[in-house]
């Protein structure tokens, strides 16, 4: 698969992600990596705990998407 936003400005990369959001494919130069905290929120005697993981979950934007949830508040 080639990269979207590359075949729109006339190029031909070879696609390394998809965004989660539209599906479009993107090349390195056109993807947002995010890292997203694991975390879990548990129901326990003393009212409501929440634990976070080390590890993060890492998820692919295209630039429109990535620019598209970030307008909205409260996102960040
Ligand atoms: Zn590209
Ligand atoms: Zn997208």
């Amino acid at each position: 698969m080639k990269c979207y936003q590359c075949a729109l400005e006339g190029y031909q990369t070879d696609a390394v992600a998809i965004c989660i959001v539209c599906g479009m494919a993107v090349c390195m130069d056109h993807l947002i990596r995010e890292e997203l905290p694991v975390s879990e929120t548990f129901m326990t005697g003393l009212g409501i705990q929440k634990k976070t993981y080390p590890l993060t979950m890492p998820r692919f934007l295209c630039y429109p998407c990535y620019d598209a949830l970030s307008q909205q508040e409260g996102s960040r």
